[in-house]
């Protein structure tokens, strides 16, 4: 399963990741970082049911792909993607 890390010193909060996941997998963080900026966070699976079990649509998982495409979209470099 694919991961992410957010450097949520570094994040300044303008959302841009979290309007390409499309797994919905991030999500704006609580509190404020150093910068003064609302950081986001990363939820390794969305949608869980009540057993922690990621829902599926068909085919489909809510788990992280690993497209990168958040990391590919960051402004300020502050996701990694692991695969
Ligand atoms: S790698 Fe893809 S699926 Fe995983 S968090 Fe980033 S955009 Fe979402
Ligand atoms: S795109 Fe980068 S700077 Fe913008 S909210 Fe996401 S992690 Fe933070």
């Amino acid at each position: 399963m694919a991961k992410i890390t957010i450097d949520r010193e570094r994040c300044k909060g303008c959302l841009l990741c979290i309007s390409f996941c499309p797994k919905g997998l991030i999500s704006v963080d609580k509190g404020l970082n150093q910068r003064g900026a609302k950081p986001v966070k990363f939820s390794l699976q969305a949608n869980l049911n009540e057993g922690g079990i990621p829902l599926k649509v068909g085919n489909e998982t809510s788990e992280c792909l690993g497209c990168a495409m958040c990391a590919i979209i960051c402004p300020d470099c502050c996701i990694e993607v692991y695969k």
